[in-house]
C-alpha cells in the first residue's frame, strides 16, 4: 500500500469516527467519478476469528468452524453528490439486494455530510487484463452473468444507466460477475413503462400522428437542454452514463428512455471482446458518437432509427456509407484470428439493434442459441 493511500485511509478514519471503531481498512480498491472504494475487515469479526484459531490450536477437538476472512468494500460517496442521488442509489441497491449477480448492501454509515456504503468485497479481475484472451465459453459466461443481473434490474423497471466493464466485477477463474455502481440508476417513469408495453406497430402509428414530443423537465445531474429547431421545443433528456456505451436513444436525447439502454451497452462490451478493441468507441461528444454509429450501421439505418425516435440524421461525411459492413465483416477485419460462430454474430446484432423497441431484452438474450447451445 503506497504512502499516499495510507494517508488517505488515515484521513478517512479520522473523518468518520464510527468507521475507526468498526473497520480495519486494508487498501483502496477502486475509484470512480463519484466515489472511492476501500477494502476492509470488520474488527469484531477478525477478533472472533483469531480467538477461534487460537482455541483450535490449544484444543484439537474444538468444534466451531473457522471461516476465511470476510472482506468488505466501503464505498465513500463524495460529499458533492446530492442527498437525493445518494438516497436513490441506496434505495435501488436495497430493492435488488437479494438478486444474483448484483452486489448486495449491508448498510451504510453517515457522519455529517459523509456517506459510506458497506458492501461485500467482490473478488474480480481488471477487464483490460482478460478481454483479449477470453475463450468463446468465457465470453458466454461473462454474458450470462451480466444479462442475469440486468434481467433482475429490468424486472423491477430499474435502468442501471452506466453499464461498462468497470461497473461489472468479473472473476475470470470462477466465471462469475457482479454488477455494481447504481449511482446513476433510475426507475423508469410511468409513461415509459406504458409505452414499452405497447406493441411496436401500434406505437409507430401513434408516433406518426403525434410528432410533438412531451416536454419534460427532470433534474438529473447529467441532463442538459438541447434546442431542436424543427420541433421548436426544449428537450431535457437524461444523458447519464459513459461516452462510448450510450445507446442511440440516449444520444438522440429521447425523453422516455427504457431499460433497453442497458442492453445496448452490453452489446458494446461484446463488440469490444469480439474485436479485441477496448474502448471500442472513442468520441468526444454525442454528435461524434452518432457519427461513429453511422460508420458501423450506415446512413440508411441511422436515418430510419432517427425517424422512429422522432429525430433527424443528416451528415455529408463521405465515409458514412449508405450500406455498411456486416458485424461479421467488421469484427474479422479488426480481429482475423478469432473464430466466432454465426450465432455469436446474430447475438451481437440483437444486442446492438439501433431501435430500442426491437432490441432484444435481457431475459430473451439469455435464451439466445449462442448462450444456450454450447459444450460446457
Ligand atoms: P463510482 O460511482 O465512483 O464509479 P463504483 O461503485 O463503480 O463507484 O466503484 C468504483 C470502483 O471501485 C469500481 O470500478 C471497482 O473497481 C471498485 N469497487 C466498487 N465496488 C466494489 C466491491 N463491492 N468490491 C470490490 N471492488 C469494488
Ligand atoms: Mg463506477
Amino acid at each position: 500500500v503506497s504512502e499516499s493511500i495510507k494517508e488517505e485511509i488515515r484521513t478517512l478514519l479520522d473523518d468518520i469516527p464510527e468507521l475507526k471503531s468498526k473497520y480495519q481498512i486494508l487498501n483502496k480498491t477502486g475509484e470512480g467519478t463519484f466515489s472511492s472504494v476501500y477494502k476492509a475487515l470488520r474488527i469484531d469479526e477478525e477478533r472472533k476469528r483469531k480467538e477461534r484459531i487460537k482455541k483450535k490450536k490449544e484444543n484439537k477437538y474444538y468444534a466451531k468452524k473457522i471461516k476465511g476472512k470476510k472482506y468488505y468494500a466501503l464505498k465513500r460517496i463524495y460529499a458533492t453528490s446530492s442527498p437525493q442521488r445518494i438516497e436513490n442509489e441506496i434505495s435501488i441497491l436495497h430493492d435488488l439486494r437479494k438478486k444474483s449477480n448484483i452486489v448486495s448492501i449491508y448498510g451504510c454509515v453517515r457522519y455529517e455530510d459523509q456517506v459510506i456504503l458497506v458492501l461485500p468485497y467482490i473478488q474480480h479481475n481488471d477487464f483490460r487484463n482478460y478481454f483479449n484472451t477470453m475463450t468463446m465459453n468465457d465470453i458466454r459466461y461473462y454474458m450470462i452473468s451480466i444479462l442475469t443481473a440486468l434481467k433482475h434490474c429490468h424486472e423491477l423497471y430499474i435502468m442501471h444507466r452506466d453499464i461498462k466493464p468497470s461497473n461489472f466485477l468479473y472473476d475470470v477463474k470462477n466465471r462469475t460477475g457482479v454488477l455494481v455502481d447504481f449511482g446513476l440508476a433510475q426507475r423508469m417513469d410511468e409513461a415509459a413503462i406504458k409505452s414499452s408495453k405497447v406493441n411496436k406497430r401500434i406505437s409507430h402509428i401513434n408516433n406518426s400522428n403525434n410528432k410533438r414530443p412531451l416536454i419534460e423537465s427532470n433534474n438529473n445531474i447529467n441532463s442538459e437542454s438541447f434546442n431542436n429547431k424543427k420541433l421548436k421545443t426544449t428537450i431535457r433528456a437524461n444523458r447519464a452514463g459513459t461516452r462510448g456505451f450510450r445507446a442511440p436513444e440516449v444520444l438522440f436525447k429521447c425523453v422516455h428512455q427504457t431499460v433497453a439502454i442497458d442492453v445496448w451497452s452490453v452489446g458494446v462490451i461484446l463488440l469490444s471482446i469480439f474485436s479485441q478493441r477496448f474502448p471500442f468507441f472513442n468520441s468526444n461528444d454525442d454528435y461524434e458518437a452518432l457519427l461513429e454509429l453511422g460508420c458501423i450501421f450506415g446512413r440508411k439505418k441511422m436515418k430510419y432509427v432517427a425517424y422512429m425516435l422522432e429525430r433527424t440524421y443528416e451528415t455529408n461525411i463521405p465515409s458514412i456509407q449508405e450500406k455498411p459492413l456486416t458485424f461479421k465483416e467488421l469484427v474479422y477485419n479488426l480481429n482475423p484470428d478469432m473464430y466466432i460462430p454465426n450465432e455469436g454474430f446474430d447475438f451481437l446484432s440483437r444486442l446492438l439493434t439501433l431501435d430500442p423497441k426491437t432490441r432484444i431484452t435481457a431475459k430473451d438474450a439469455l435464451k439466445h442459441p449462442f448462450l444456450v447451445n454450447f459444450d460446457k
